[in-house]
């Protein structure tokens, strides 16, 4: 994109000899349109609104949010769902400050995405002179994401655009923070210089290959287990190497567990699953294949009562980042690369002589799974309790997934979180959008609006009504983009419960509880959109069913039993409470 400068002053080109130009504004467009980065979530203001307008003008799409962090919410799933960076596109430092959050997030996730935030002069900044949102945006951002860069001059857009794409995706994925200050974008250049300044990156993740003797060492291992298993996380997802890492689950023979966010990688009814038998498939397996997954807190860091015997266990980890390995435990078998290329080598070098898995061990899990699956369905049929509890809700709700396995779930709360990861299937990869890694709430309706705009499947967000609250005036953007997307608030007056009393007898009401009875649904149609309350199993069947049909965005109040949650969910053992107030009560 260019201007001649002598068509502008109204000279002909006979008279002058015709000198196109460029600038920051165009340049940018530029590179990220030459690698195929099309869409852009943010919040326009200084000083990015006029890149905004260009943007659109040049055909990419840029989706306007209400605040930073469900902007670059949204990104970060984009980078999730496509392999490619999502872009997030916010004004200097409160706006910084918000993308901020998701960008930490997304890092902390493996998703890729690009924070480009404008900013203030560095002249100003650099001598503390009290510039229009003064802030050191650079240095802030560098701690909490994968990579930071800033870019000065106009010249150097196409290099910058080119090492955040690469920083984000190469490797292990994460987010990277592009400092954009105020004047670069109104730097003029030569047009043809510019257009040469621009770089298409190649192979912006390279595969890693596993060494040979890495694989030799892992099929080692997992040819000696008694009791092998398999656990399935977000980078297997990630990936996209669904059919190879289908065809090794079902060649191997071994049990396996999805995380979260892995669930539908293979169907969550499949029978190798172990879903239902969490806690035994853990504490009595003798190897752990980890796929994608990490030892975090959310698998107990790979010990402890959880995990059975000390020593009971090999691990095999799969992963591209190297310093994984051992990050809790000792790993006996490291396997470091993409997973398409780990899975791959391990296929080959296995061949047809899979060893089948001991059938006791098969059987256990097996039996295990049946009786706690036969137990759960018992509590999901009944209509009549009313008001609903959360797997009454919920059971209705799975049938709808099962039904619809291309709707995208979201999913955000504690015990509509907790309970819904158990109750509701998956069938297909990456159809499951949730707390991820540091379990937050408020990604609901960035991650929504992403799902519906990345792959245009319809999209189910189920939320609790505060997780709900953290992004609830996105409700305007899905309406305003009027995007397929259906979202249940399981209101049960407040968090964790709505049952909660201030024990001193004040005024304030207790500090985890809402407004009663709140109409959430009439906040919708404030915009524009559908918005109902359910009561009963039935009206919520319809509700959702009615939504998911027509496409329009829809907001349908579930009105829960107040007394049906617990505290924090499945997670009560990391809110410590007090043992003081508890004696004195
Ligand atoms: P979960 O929460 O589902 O267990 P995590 O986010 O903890 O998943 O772990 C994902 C892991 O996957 C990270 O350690 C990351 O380095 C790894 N990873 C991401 N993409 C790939 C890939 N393409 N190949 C190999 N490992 C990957
Ligand atoms: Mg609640």
């Amino acid at each position: 994109m260019s201007v001649t400068m002598t068509e502008e002053r109204g000279k002909t080109p006979e008279t002058e000899s015709a000198q196109e130009f460029t600038d920051g504004f165009h340049l940018l467009i530029d590179a990220l349109q030459a690698n195929d980065l099309n869409t852009i979530y943010g919040v326009p203001g200084i000083p990015i609104t006029d890149f905004g307008r260009l943007a659109q003008a040049a055909g990419m799409r840029v989706l306007s949010f209400r605040h930073e962090q469900h902007a670059g919410n949204a990104a970060a799933i984009a980078g999730y769902l496509t392999k490619k960076p999502g872009l997030c596109l916010t004004v200097s430092a409160p706006g910084f400050l918000n993308g901020l959050t998701a960008l930490s997030n997304a890092t902390t996730n493996c998703f890729p995405m690009i924070l480009m935030s404008g900013s203030s002069e560095r002249e100003v900044v650099d001598l503390q002179q009290g510039d229009y949102e003064e802030m050191d945006q650079l240095a802030i951002a560098k701690p909490l994401c994968k990579a930071a860069f800033r870019i000065l001059h106009a010249q150097d857009i196409g290099i910058g655009v080119a090492r955040a794409i690469r920083a984000a995706v190469s490797g292990r994925p994460g987010g990277v923070y592009l400092d954009l200050p105020a004047k670069l974008f109104g730097q003029v250049m030569d047009a043809q210089a510019g257009a040469q300044s621009i770089v298409k990156v190649i192979d912006p993740a390279p595969a890693q290959l596993p060494g040979p003797d890495a694989v030799a060492r892992a099929l080692n291992v997992i040819k000696a287990a008694k009791r092998p298993l398999i656990i399935l996380g977000k980078g297997a997802a990630y990936a996209q190497a669904d059919e190879l890492i289908k065809s090794f689950v079902e060649a191997s023979g071994i049990p396996y567990l999805p995380m979260s966010m892995a669930k539908g990688l293979l169907p969550d009814d499949h029978p190798q699953s172990a879903g239902a038998a969490r806690s035994l498939a853990l504490k009595e397996s003798d190897v752990v294949i980890m796929i994608g997954a990490r030892l975090n807190w959310l698998l107990s860091h790979g010990k402890g009562k959880s995990w059975g015997e000390p020593g009971s266990k090999q691990f095999v980890q799969i992963d591209i980042e190297p310093r994984e390995m051992d990050s809790n435990v000792e790993i006996a078998a490291p396997l470091v690369g993409d997973i398409k290329s780990v899975v791959s080598a391990l296929m080959i070098d296995m061949g047809d002589s899979w060893p089948q898995p001991p059938s006791e061990w098969l059987n256990a899990v097996k039996e295990k799974r049946d009786t706690n699956l036969a137990k759960m369905a018992a509590k999901l049929q009944s209509n009549t309790v009313t008001p609903m509890d959360f797997h009454v809700a919920l059971g209705a709700l799975k049938i709808i997934m099962r039904e619809r396995p291309e709707t995208i779930l979201v999913n955000e709360g504690a015990n509509t979180l907790d309970f819904a990861r158990s109750i509701i299937d998956v069938y297909k990869p990456r159809k499951r959008l949730d707390v991820g890694t540091w379990g937050i709430m408020g990604i609901g309706m960035g991650a929504a609006v992403a799902a519906a705009v990345e792959t245009g499947n319809p999209v189910l967000a189920v939320e609790g009504d505060s997780a709900f609250g953290f992004s609830g005036m996105e409700i305007e953007t899905i309406c305003r983009y009027n995007l397929p997307v259906c979202i249940v608030v399981f209101n049960n007056n407040g968090i964790y419960r709505g049952t909660d009393v201030n024990p001193t007898g004040g005024d304030d009401v207790a500090p985890t509880v809402f407004v009663k009875n709140a109409r959430y649904d009439m906040m919708m149609m404030a915009f524009g959109g559908h918005g109902v309350t359910a009561n009963t199993r039935d009206e919520l069947t319809t509700a959702v069913n009615e939504a998911l049909d027509s496409g329009k965005p829809t907001l349908i109040n579930a009105v829960i039993d107040e007394n049906a949650g617990t505290e924090s969910g499945r997670i009560g053992n990391l809110n410590p409470q007090s043992v003081v107030s508890k004696n004195k009560s």
